[in-house]
């Protein structure tokens, strides 16, 4: 006889019958969790599963990575290219051959007719690294034009931005074994545990095993926050007030490492200049944190042997975003928290590969984070490309954030998107709508061809997903990590690659310039390109990095000589003393005034509106959208709202109401909870004509990233709920 549990119907898992395992890399977020894929004896992919060996994951896997299986054949995948003449009109299936010639012809004519500039190429963070390279040597070696950038802009550009001003280079210094060893960690604009899960499960472990303060600053009371011992609800787009604070109090009070500081950098007395008008008591009436919390935070800070900064959109996606950057940068190196374990600086980035384009895509730059500006870097570039340097621009040119911009001026005239979908990313849809109406040539190249944005191309070309492919990602801690091609392209989708290849043969018939038709062979090209560089990968390969399930950069062919293993790699940058990569080889401060230029709620419209992401959903849904068992928690768009702030304005629990911003509006379903304060809603991001519809989008100077998290709404309540509920759903486009 059973008693106690025991006597519960067990968790029983379903025998998938899967015959055959492979290895890859998530292809959702970051955090890179290393996953196999099973198929059974028909060849289906019917099954995923974490890793055991992998550092990063340690077996396990999130509610997206445990459905990742069923994306092979999810609804809405492109299976053929499309063509048709006129928006509006329908679709029609074209052959590669003819989809192929039509695009490399309208770029041809649209370049002819009006400069090279004025085909525009937006990107994304989701290929893999060798299809990023790939297209950075089409798009600058080929095609020619400078208006070429990725959707990385609307994520992670002021991350990049604040590394290159503080550090003279890009490149997350720290790691997730810093958790590990640190003795202090401050969360910036982080709900880890709806983003990064898996990152959030390390940073767990180590805080139940060894129990360090975590301090969360955030406007809104995230789940992070919730298990924070000290939770800063900061006024929206004040980051850099609170930093510059915290390290008055920390000069004040003589808590600096002044060895550290003379050793390392540079800017000591202009920091401290601009940092002394920052008393605690004058900051609080701009960042809403009292005194007393300010100086608490700053001591405990300062006083622990380890201490790090992590920070994701909070910081990033604001009009303040890359000084945030430099503001946490300021914090660690005057308190000596860079290159030690526990002591860092880390950028928790967005998308699975965000990595992989900033380092290799030639977006903002030439590959292996050289520089368009630099006149050696075009030469060792147009020297390995077999490309005239005098072919490359001389500095780099517009954002995504401007080519939008310069689509409405008749600046560019075609448009090529690739995996990314500005009608639900960009803020401020309704304008982008207007935008894409005004292209010549739209090509849209995406998995799914029920991506919203394909509503505006006038050529759809189908592409496999993630482990369709082989190749790399390259994680949030920098390392490299290999997916394999776990079954062949759906239909007659392509790889990315091979598209890009295929493109490259019809614009350079006489192949003055190669492209290897695998991943391993580009990835010979970037191993060599590395050699040297503070991102160099010259001592890995394919098959070496799945059987260490992961090697982080710096690794380079020395170590692998002299057999430095099993745990290959770096750790950690700027371990040195001086290694810093300005030219002076010192880390820079920054004096960062604070200019208060966000929107911000007033009379008209009295609520800030924030945004952010759900643990269930990917960026636009274009894929967790079609999963059921991600779908089914959060089918429909929401709106968090403060309890007091709803009886004031008449809303009950699970009532549609309009949200309205000066850009438009959007229905949402009112979800009343102490989470956000009460002069505040929060608006997850992944919705189609939602959230986007009302974000303004003010940019960053040094980054061009939007500031979609402050903005000003008013809330409407609805009296037909019914009608708001078709509405509602009607926009749920899956
Ligand atoms: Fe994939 Fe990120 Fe989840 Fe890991 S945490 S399984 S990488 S989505």
């Amino acid at each position: 006889m059973l008693f106690g549990r025991h006597r519960k119907n067990p968790v029983h898992i379903a025998d998938k019958q899967v015959t055959d395992w492979t290895y890859a890399t998530c292809g959702y977020c970051s955090t890179g969790c290393a996953i196999e894929l099973g198929k059974n004896a028909s060849g289906e992919v019917v099954a995923s599963r974490g890793v055991g060996g992998a550092d990063v994951n340690r077996g396990k896997l999130c509610l997206k990575g445990m459905y990742g299986h069923e994306l092979f054949n999810s609804p809405g995948r492109g299976e053929t290219p499309l063509m048709r003449q006129h928006i509006g009109q329908d679709f029609k299936p074209a052959s590669w051959n003819t989809a192929l010639n039509h695009m490399a012809g309208e770029i041809n004519r649209i370049q002819q007719d009006f400069g090279d500039d004025a085909f525009a190429i937006v990107s994304t963070g989701q290929l893999l690294t060798e299809e990023f390279y790939t297209l950075g040597k089409l798009a600058r070696g080929l095609i020619g034009t400078n208006n070429y950038d990725g959707n990385t802009t609307l994520c992670m550009a002021s991350a990049v931005s604040g590394y290159k001003r503080s550090f003279g280079s890009d490149g997350p210094p720290g790691c997730y074994e810093d958790f590990e060893h640190t003795d202090c960690l401050l969360a910036w604009g982080s709900n880890l545990p709806e983003q990064h899960p898996i990152i959030y499960w390390r940073l767990k472990e180590a805080l139940e095993k060894r129990g360090f303060p975590l301090i969360v600053i955030d406007p809104r009371v995230t789940m992070l926050a919730q298990f924070a011992d000290i939770h800063l609800p900061i006024r929206p787009g004040t980051d850099v007030v609170l930093q510059n604070a915290m390290m008055h109090v920390i000069f004040e009070e003589q808590l600096e490492d002044s060895d550290y500081i003379e050793a390392n950098t540079t800017g000591l007395e202009a920091l401290k200049e601009e940092v002394a008008n920052y008393d605690p008591a004058s900051a609080y009436k701009i960042c809403g944190i009292d005194e007393d919390t300010i100086r608490h935070v700053a001591r405990l800070y300062a006083n622990a042997p380890a201490a790090m900064n992590i920070w994701t959109m909070g910081i990033n996606q604001s009009t303040h975003g890359s000084d945030g950057v430099v503001g946490l940068n300021n914090l660690s190196l005057i308190t000596g928290n860079i290159g030690k374990p526990g002591g860092t600086s880390l950028s928790i980035t967005g998308q699975c590969n965000a990595m992989g384009t900033r380092e290799w895509s030639s977006c903002s730059g030439l590959p292996g984070y050289r520089q368009l500006e630099n006149d050696q870097h075009r030469e060792e570039i147009g020297k390995f490309w077999n490309v005239d340097p005098e072919f490359f621009p001389k500095k780099r040119g517009l954002c995504q954030t401007d080519i939008f911009p310069a689509i409405e001026t008749g600046q560019i005239k075609g448009l090529w998107l690739v995996a990314t979908n500005p009608l639900t990313s960009m803020p401020n849809t309704p304008r982008i709508r207007k935008t894409l109406e005004k292209l010549e040539f739209l090509v849209v190249q995406d998995a799914y061809a029920d991506m919203e944005s394909n509503q505006y191309a006038h050529l759809f070309l189908p592409a496999a997903i993630w482990a369709e492919k082989e190749g790399t990602f390259t994680n949030t801690e920098r390392r490299v990590n290999v997916v394999r091609q776990v079954t062949p392209p759906k239909a007659k989708s392509k790889s990315d690659l091979h598209i890009f290849n295929e493109l490259a043969t019809l614009l350079d018939p006489n192949k003055q310039v190669t492209f290897p038709d695998n991943a391993a062979g580009v990835f010979e090209e970037m191993r060599t390109l590395s050699e040297g560089r503070l991102m160099d990968l010259s001592g890995m390969d394919h098959d070496l990095i799945e059987s260490s399930r992961g090697i982080q950069w710096p690794y380079t062919a020395r170590q692998r000589d002299a057999g430095e293993m099993p745990l290959p790699g770096g750790k950690r940058l700027y371990t040195v003393a001086t290694n810093f990569c300005h030219s002076d080889k010192r880390a820079k401060l920054i004096p960062l005034p604070f200019i208060d230029n966000n929107e911000k709620p007033d009379a008209q419209f009295p609520l800030w509106l924030n945004t952010g992401r759900l643990v269930e959903h990917f960026h636009t849904r274009t894929r967790t959208g079609k999963v059921g068992n991600n779908n089914k928690f959060s089918p429909i768009p929401f709106m968090e709202i403060n309890p007091d702030a709803a009886a004031e304005l008449g809303i009950r629990h699970q009532e549609y109401v309009r949200c309205l911003s000066r850009r438009g509006d959007a229905v949402v379903m009112a979800m009343l909870t102490q989470r956000v304060p009460r002069n505040m809603v929060f608006i997850p991001f992944h919705y189609f004509d939602c959230v986007n519809r009302l974000t303004l989008g003010l940019l960053d100077p040094h980054s061009r990233q939007p500031a979609f998290k402050q903005s000003a709404v008013r809330i409407e309540p609805i009296e037909d709920q019914a009608s708001a509920a078709r509405q509602s759903k009607a926009l749920r486009t899956y």
